[in-house]
């Protein structure tokens, strides 16, 4: 599996979520890059394909992606937390959190160090992952790092424990 950026509209994804007992055909309301794509979001910004808004995207923000693609867990990125899932943990970081180690910081949340296996991110991916925060307004868009590298594909339960919708 290749690894891809997934772009979600989050206001299009709350009509939709609106409109769900009502018969509505089922419509893709997330756009997905690979690494090789990502360049052409450089030039061209993201916009929504339903409601068109946009989402600038800067040579930093390029620069900051594609490293975060090769890492070996998927990243979502929400409104106040970032998921992080490496197939065999799920977890999740408050944005702009201060962690001087992560794993530490889990077993202290009352992960078990057991439970902790696999590739976790290191401080200064989290550096990464905030900076890159920073560029993205995420009342407005969700945007999901799925790893190739990971065998199981991302199934964010950001929304089942700490969304609002
Ligand atoms: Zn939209």
């Amino acid at each position: 599996m290749k690894s891809r950026l997934v772009i979600e509209c989050c206001d299009c994804k709350k009509r939709l979520n609106r409109t769900k007992d009502v018969s509505f055909p089922e419509f893709p309301i997330s756009t997905e890059y690979t690494e090789e794509e990502i360049h052409g979001l450089f030039f061209d910004d993201y916009s929504c394909p339903f409601c068109g808004n946009r989402l600038k995207f800067t040579s930093v923000m390029i620069d900051l992606l594609l490293p975060l693609l090769k890492k070996r867990y998927h990243i979502g990125l929400n409104q106040s937390y970032i998921e992080i899932s490496n197939g065999k943990v799920t977890f999740f970081l408050g944005n702009n959190e201060e962690i001087t180690d992560v794993k530490s910081y889990l077993m202290g949340m009352g992960i078990e160090e057991d439970r902790l296996t696999g590739d976790l991110p290191t401080v200064s991916d989290l550096k990464d992952i905030n900076k890159l925060i920073a560029d993205v307004n995420l009342n407005k868009w969700k945007v999901l790092i799925e790893s190739g590298a990971v065998s199981t594909s991302f199934v964010s339960t950001y929304d089942l424990w700490l969304g609002d919708i």
